[in-house]
């Protein structure tokens, strides 16, 4: 029987260790929580998602909805289990996630070809190894890989929303509904007046932040602190502008308020934590501001004047390697050939796309030759997540699932909705297609 060594019990790693067993292999999955925690998994179970609670939209129109569903047909074993756990959200695949790390956590302990090492791995050896160490890699791996790739580490800061209690919310104000009523109402939606939403961006703008963690400052001197454009901590956006907001995450369009059937100026969404609907997450809202500025700022969200926050909002490092550099096209280390690197680690960005980097990396190694990472077409949006990762970048950056990287289409097509149902039919029979032909 083949062995493999998979460090990280993650999103990455879980899939991978499925992957890998189901296949035959003979897995051997390390995982340093209970023992040495992150900054922000909560739990000592596997394939914890640490923020959001969504997977992102279903719909194949979309680039995460269509990623998923090539990630099916790839065999992914992670998803469904995501659709057991799957809680109301419109379109959006969101979970259960203590129910889903659970159900995760369970199906690999008992699984008779992985034993779980609850431990840390300090350093890389040369037996067939998957590094799945995630976005906040402990520090003393982080070192070793650091000698081990011989050039810096790019990294930067990222922040996550606060979590606030269900009960405490004032349900004369807030209202549900999803953005143009599309699938059930699954979103709360706190209205601002035009008076409440500048009175709420200019406390944003003044309040008082935390300053980088000294450790990373220390450990990662010459590195530029960047954020990514996509979580972009609120207080930021709100000084880029102050009508940033409202037309960004806090925009109103398509949420009428029912009760008066009137537009408010600006929005800000809530979206249930768990299928119970006992807490909820504050969309967008990820912040590093001190946490006695966030009770004061989010009282001011209409509605939430009495929240109580079960977790604050906090800002934590978010390493990724310098993929193109380094990377054979196997996605192992140039100078470690028996070293795979996988999840969000590798330079891919998300929680599906970290899935899905598990999940390619452990097809590379159990089904090389038949299965080369190349026969995934041009065309789908997981053949080009992998062809982004070995591309020259001067600028390399994680990359999440977007339609900009798939090639046009021959005709040219104005209706956006309809450009992206053809860009989907034709990455899903090609995908198809290019596997049938393997098999
Ligand atoms: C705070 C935060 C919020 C995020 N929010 C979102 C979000 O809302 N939506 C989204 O799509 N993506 C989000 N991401 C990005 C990313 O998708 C997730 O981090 C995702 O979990 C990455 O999957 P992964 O498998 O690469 O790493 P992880 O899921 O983090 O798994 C890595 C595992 O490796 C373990 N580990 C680390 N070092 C060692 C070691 N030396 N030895 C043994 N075990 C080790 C960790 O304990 C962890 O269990 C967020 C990231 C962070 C850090």
């Amino acid at each position: 029987m083949k062995k493999i060594k998979i460090i990280g019990a993650g999103l990455a790693g879980s899939e991978a260790a499925l992957q890998l067993a189901d296949a035959g292999w003979k897995v051997e999955l390390f995982e340093m929580r209970p023992h040495k925690r992150t900054p922000a998994h909560q739990t000592e179970y596997f394939a914890e998602l640490v923020c959001s609670n969504s997977f992102k939209s279903k719909l194949i129109t979309t680039a995460a909805g269509l990623l998923k569903k090539e990630m099916e047909i790839l065999g992914c074993k992670l998803l469904p289990i995501a659709e057991k756990c799957r809680v109301p959200a419109g379109n959006a695949l969101a979970i259960d996630r203590k129910l889903f790390a659970e159900k995760i956590t369970d199906l690999i302990e008992n699984h008779p070809h992985i034993s779980v090492r609850r431990e840390e791995v300090v350093a890389l050896d040369d037996e067939p190894t998957i590094v799945a160490t995630g976005p906040l890699t402990s520090e003393n791996l982080t070192r070793n890989i650091l000698e081990i790739i011989g050039e810096k580490h790019l990294y930067f800061f990222d922040a996550i929303a606060p979590i606030v209690d269900a009960e405490s919310l004032d349900r004369n104000i807030i209202y549900e509904k999803t953005r143009y009523d599309k699938g059930e109402a699954d979103y709360l939606n706190c209205p601002f007046t035009k008076e409440e939403y500048y009175r709420f961006v200019e406390s944003l703008q003044n309040a008082e932040k935390h300053k980088a963690h000294e450790f990373e400052t220390q450990f990662f001197q010459n590195i530029d602190f960047r954020f990514y454009e996509n979580c972009t901590p609120i207080e930021e956006l709100a000084r880029r502008g102050k009508d940033t907001l409202r037309f960004g995450v806090m925009r109103p369009v398509g949420l009428e308020n029912p009760k008066t059937q009137k537009r408010p100026f600006a929005v800000i969404q809530l979206r249930a934590e768990n299928k119970e609907k006992t807490a909820y997450n504050l969309v967008g809202c990820q912040t590093m501001l001190k946490y006695g500025e966030q009770k004061k700022i989010f009282r001011l969200i209409p509605g939430m004047e009495k929240a109580e926050f079960l977790r604050f909002g906090s800002i934590h490092r978010n390493s990724y390697l310098n993929a193109p550099h380094i990377f054979n096209p196997d996605l192992s280390l140039k100078n470690k050939p028996n070293i795979f690197v996988a999840g969000q680690l590798s330079g891919v960005e998300g929680y599906t796309e970290s899935v899905f980097s598990g999940l390619l990396v452990s097809l590379i190694i159990s089904q090389s030759p038949k299965f080369n990472p190349n026969v995934l077409p041009q065309s789908t949006i997981s053949g080009q997540l992998y062809r982004y990762l070995l591309k020259e970048n001067k600028n390399f950056q994680p990359v999440n699932a977007n339609f900009g990287l798939l090639p046009p289409l021959p005709e040219k097509i104005k209706d956006k909705k309809l450009k992206k149902a053809k860009l989907a039919e034709r990455s899903l029979e090609n995908l198809k297609a290019a596997l049938n032909k393997i098999n």
